[in-house]
C-alpha cells in the first residue's frame, strides 16, 4: 500500500504544457512531485482520498518530471521534434561504442554488428559533457529546449556553460513513428537503485527542458506480422521488433501506457495488438496493475487483443525471442 503521506514532502504541482502528466502524458487535470503523480485519467490500485479525486501512481524517473517552482519559472520549453532529432543525431555521432557494450549487445541481446549500427547504440563513458556541448554548438546547433542539455554556472560565478549529466551506460534514441529520435534513453552500467534505465533528460535543471513518456516505435527490416506489439521498454521493443518482424511500440515504464494508447488511435487505427508486458505481470502488483489497464484500455478500442504466451524461464518477450521460442497467443476481448 502507497502511504500518501510519506511522498507528499514536495509541493504537488499542476500539469502544464512543459510538463506533461508522467502517466497520461496530458497537459492538464493531473499533478505530480518529484516522487508521485496524481493522474486524473490512468487508474491505479491508489485512488486519491477525497474529493478530488485521481489515482496515486509511484514515478519510476521521478526527478526528470519535476520541477519546483523555483526551476519552472525558468525552465526551457522543449524544442521542437525537428531539432530535437539533428541535435541527438549529431550527439550519437561524436560518441563511439566500447567493446564491452558491444559484447554486452551481441551476446547477451541476441543483436548483430549490423544491427547495433544501424539502431544506433553509443557508450556515455568518460566523456565530458561540456566539451561535447561545445563541439555542438561549434557544429552550429542550439541546445536550448533539448532534453538532457542545460546550462550550469561557471566556477567564476561570472556566466553559464552548456552540459549534461549522465550514468555511463549504453546510450540508445527512442524513435517516433517516422524514426526521427524524440528522446535518448541509457541503459546504465551499474543500476541505480533498482533502475536499470534512465531517460537523457534535464527537466530538474534550471535552463533544462524533460523529454516527457515518450514511445519509442521500433520498426523491423522486414514486417512479417502486421499486429503492433506493445511491451515495456525501449531497448526490448528494439530487439523484440528485429526478431518477429513486427512493430513493437516500447513504453518507458509499465505504467506510462497512455501515450502509447494515444499513438495507436492516431496512427494504427486498424490494428490488431499484441500486449507483451514482461511477466512479473503475474507477480508483481504495480506491474500488473498497469498491465491490466492497458488492456482495459485497448479493449475498448474495438480492436482485436491478445496476450503474447511464451516459455516462463523468460521474464521478457525478447529474451524469448532471442531464445528462438515461439510465441503462442490468447485472445484478451
Ligand atoms: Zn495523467
Amino acid at each position: 500500500m502507497i502511504q500518501a503521506k510519506q511522498y507528499i514532502n514536495q509541493p504537488f504541482q499542476r500539469v502544464n504544457r512543459k510538463q506533461p502528466c508522467p502517466v497520461c502524458g496530458k497537459t492538464d487535470w493531473c499533478s505530480f512531485n518529484d516522487r508521485i503523480a496524481i493522474c486524473m485519467r490512468v487508474e491505479s490500485d491508489h485512488l486519491v482520498p477525497g474529493k478530488m479525486g485521481g489515482w496515486l501512481h509511484k514515478l519510476v524517473e521521478s526527478p526528470t518530471y519535476y520541477r519546483s517552482d523555483e526551476i519552472a519559472a525558468t525552465a526551457a520549453t522543449k524544442a521542437s521534434l525537428e531539432v530535437c532529432d539533428r541535435v541527438y543525431r549529431a550527439f550519437l555521432n561524436l560518441l563511439s561504442l566500447a567493446p564491452y557494450h558491444i559484447k554486452e549487445l551481441t551476446e547477451h541481446r541476441g543483436l548483430t554488428v549490423k544491427e547495433i549500427r544501424e539502431i544506433g547504440f553509443k557508450s556515455l563513458i568518460e566523456v565530458k559533457p561540456w566539451q561535447l556541448c561545445k563541439r555542438l554548438i561549434n557544429m552550429g546547433f542550439s541546445l536550448e529546449g533539448v532534453p538532457g542539455f542545460y546550462l550550469a554556472p561557471n566556477k567564476k560565478g561570472d556566466g553559464y556553460y552548456w552540459c549534461f549529466n549522465y550514468s555511463p551506460g549504453i546510450v540508445f534514441p527512442l524513435l517516433d513513428i517516422q524514426g526521427k529520435i524524440q528522446a535518448l534513453q541509457i541503459r546504465l552500467d551499474k543500476p541505480i537503485g533498482d533502475k536499470k534505465y534512465r531517460l537523457f533528460s534535464s527537466g530538474n535543471q534550471h535552463t533544462g527542458a524533460s523529454c516527457g513518456v515518450p514511445i519509442h516505435v521500433a520498426q523491423p527490416e522486414v514486417i512479417k506480422d502486421n499486429r503492433i506489439w506493445v511491451t515495456e521498454g525501449a531497448l526490448k521493443a528494439t530487439i523484440l521488433s528485429q526478431r518477429i518482424g513486427a512493430v513493437v511500440l516500447g513504453t518507458v515504464s509499465s505504467n506510462t501506457w497512455a501515450p502509447a494508447l494515444e499513438l495507436l488511435e492516431k496512427s494504427f487505427p486498424e490494428s490488431d495488438i499484441v500486449e507483451a508486458y514482461d511477466l512479473d505481470k503475474y507477480t508483481n502488483h504495480h506491474v500488473k496493475t498497469a498491465c491490466k489497464g492497458f488492456r482495459e484500455a485497448i479493449a475498448m478500442t474495438s480492436r482485436q487483443v491478445s496476450e503474447a504466451m511464451w516459455d516462463r524461464h523468460f521474464k521478457g518477450a525478447d529474451d524469448a525471442a532471442i531464445a528462438g521460442y515461439k510465441f503462442n497467443f490468447r485472445k484478451i476481448n
